[in-house]
């Protein structure tokens, strides 16, 4: 992996940002009795999505995730409000909002993101870029702490191939994003490009036109196919190389203070694979689903028979939270997550530092 180190900022996708929330770490076994906050949630504020993208997680067959999701769901406004006042109170210090949906079709997001600017939680969003206009661009622009926007195609013509979108909309996302760049704000613009077969020769390209039109950054992973790590390394061998050396390229050519490009294209093995029996990161990063369910992360939501830690449909989040430990321990990494999982290193950090043997601890 290469880290890029910039000038005017630290490292932004450092696995190792949990080490610096130590009391939460050291809380996180089943036989510590205390239950500390989250320290980041991640909200899906709807399953509505303006967009269908050929690739969607959510609403793609044959995988775990998204298996039990309801497109049309999303969280009533003062349910949200009921949750943004329990994570202000609980002093949970960050929260996404993320798909399911497009979380700029949730009507609520103005009314969330003016209950957060009142708050110390920092916040931010993934999206598809085609709402990001008017009042709430000026919002995130002023006052989120970043955004991502999700693209595939490198013209009109491949971006309505990606996601089934009305003629004109990349050329009115790419108009949105450079719009957004003129507002007041220090929000930091990322990319996150999606990998397949049908846009691997052009990813040296794209990240040329995102950074001429000026985002901070772009992170390039492969799209997720199966929740086989082989069948998705067998998918991207093809076009591994020829997209690896694009990226590298596209490093040389264009990485700067100003312009970050994250490679987060790799084999997938490393992140199917779990030997530990319970996960970490789900008492660190939850997801409220749109349904009111909570799940441990963004690679299980919306799976009811393996994916569900519980439910905020009658009772408040933090009344949830804080009751009972035993429902973080439900879920066993080593049977039940055999698929994708972006906290996987992260996790296997965590437990190598939990698992240091106290008598031998000071001989560093
Ligand atoms: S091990 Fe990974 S996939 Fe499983 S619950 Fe934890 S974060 Fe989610």
């Amino acid at each position: 992996m290469v880290i890029e180190y910039l000038n005017t900022m630290g490292l932004l996708y450092t696995k190792a940002k949990i080490f610096h929330f130590k009391e939460k770490i050291d809380s996180l076994p089943k036989n510590k009795k205390t239950i500390l906050a989250p320290i980041h949630i991640r909200i899906k504020p709807t399953n509505v999505c303006n967009h269908n993208c050929s690739y969607c997680s959510y609403r793609k067959d044959g995988l775990q995730l998204g298996q039990d999701m309801s497109q049309k769901d999303f969280i009533p406004k003062e349910k949200m409000i009921e949750i943004l006042e329990d994570l202000n109170e609980m002093d949970v210090k960050a929260l996404t909002f993320s798909g399911g949906g497009e979380p700029f079709c949730y009507p609520y997001l103005m009314e969330a993101v003016k209950f957060l600017i009142k708050t110390n939680i920092k916040f931010a969003s993934l999206t598809n870029g085609s709402r990001l206009t008017g009042e709430l661009a000026r919002l995130f622009a002023a006052y989120a702490t970043w955004l991502r926007i999700s693209i595939d195609g490198w013209d009109d013509a491949s971006y309505s191939f990606y996601r089934k979108a009305a003629k004109g909309e990349f050329a009115r996302v790419m108009k949105n994003i450079e719009d957004f760049k003129k507002l007041k704000g220090n929000c930091y613009l990322g990319i996150s490009l999606i990998i397949d077969t049908h846009n691997a020769s052009h990813v040296y390209d794209m990240i040329k036109r995102f950074k001429e039109i000026g985002v901070n950054s772009v992170k390039a992973s492969g799209c997720v196919v199966s929740d086989s790590g082989s069948q998705n390394n067998a998918y991207h061998k093809p076009i591994f190389n020829a997209v690896k050396d694009q990226i590298q390229r596209a490093m040389s050519d264009f990485s700067s203070a100003k312009f970050e490009i994250f490679d987060a294209y790799h084999e997938l093995d490393e992140k199917f694979k779990k030997s530990y029996t319970w996960c970490p990161y789900l008492q660190i990063l939850p997801i409220i689903g749109a349904d009111l369910n909570i799940y441990p992360c963004q690679d299980k939501a919306y799976n009811l028979k393996e994916g569900l830690i519980g439910s905020i449909k009658k009772q408040r989040f933090k009344d949830f939270w804080y009751s009972d430990k035993n429902k973080f321990f439900k879920i066993n990494p080593k049977h039940h997550c055999n698929h994708h999982c972006v906290a996987n290193l992260k996790n296997e950090m965590i437990m190598e530092y939990l698992d240091a043997d106290d008598t031998h601890l000071c001989f560093v």
